[in-house]
């Protein structure tokens, strides 16, 4: 006959050897939050990213760079000709399967500070013309990406574009890198740069006018055509580098537009 309180006890220990842990994690969590350099102590050894002139970037210097500009709240100065997205193309492509259902889709990456991982949150959806991603961030794991998708009204390039909401949204949050839509065959991706701008009521301001004058000189809706030259022109005008994936090459290498 085996002693009840033998499991009891064992059922403790291990209880109590969980609980010690989550304690130690916490603790250790605290003391590097207050160490005054956490900052620069979790700077990695690619330093400071207006330095780095590589003509590609490897799926791993992305996360490096990533992870670098979190760190040191400074962005690239010198953005190269392609960037492999191949880690990321899984998360776009089903955000291309699901908008096929009509609504927009969204998710926020972020990177954790101290073990350099990139995580998803969950997916929000919204409805044919907007969706709302909710973004939270701590001093560990910062808000480095919003992806959301545009789904094909009459024709699939009429949703190639970024709307002057999708830019402000995206600078105005300002750890995000890079915001990125995804649309049918095909995911636009606009990055951060040193030279770009920070966002305040004038820079508002000037997307705004931009959107408009485009919008009053062609007469009629943004869409198609002049979706596609309001995104080139304010990427112009913000400093931002444009890349586009066709998710026909299945590859996930992002090759620069403008920039
Ligand atoms: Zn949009």
């Amino acid at each position: 006959m085996t002693d009840p309180d033998f499991h009891k006890d064992r059922f403790d220990a291990e209880r109590f050897a969980e609980l010690r842990k989550t304690i130690e994690q916490a603790l250790g969590e605290l003391g590097e939050l207050h160490h005054p350099n956490f900052h620069r102590s979790a700077a990695p050894h690619l330093g400071d990213p207006r330095d780095l002139r590589f003509p590609t970037w490897s799926s791993q210097q992305l996360i490096d760079i990533i992870h670098a500009a979190a760190c040191t709240e400074q962005f690239v100065a010198h953005p190269p000709d392609q960037i492999d997205f191949s880690g990321f193309l899984p998360v776009f492509t089903r955000l291309e399967t699901l908008t096929k259902r009509g609504s927009e889709y969204g998710r926020v990456a972020t990177v954790n500070l101290s073990s350099k991982r990139i995580f998803f949150g969950e997916t929000a959806v919204g409805d044919e013309h907007s969706v709302s991603i909710p973004v939270q961030s701590t001093p560990f794991k910062v808000p480095i990406l919003t992806v959301h998708s545009h789904p094909t009204s009459s024709t699939a390039r009429d949703s190639y574009h970024f709307s002057a909401i999708d830019i402000c949204s995206f600078l105005e949050l300002s750890s995000l890198q890079f915001t990125v839509v995804v649309a049918e065959g095909l995911t636009l991706i606009a990055m951060r740069t040193d030279a770009t701008p920070r966002y305040n009521d004038q820079v508002e301001e000037r997307i705004l006018k931009l959107r408009d004058s485009m919008r009053s000189s062609m007469a009629g809706d943004m869409t198609g055509d002049r979706a596609i030259r309001f995104t080139k022109d304010v990427c112009k005008m913000l400093n931002l580098t444009l890349y586009r994936i066709k998710h026909s090459d299945g590859s996930g290498v992002a090759k620069r537009v403008i920039n």
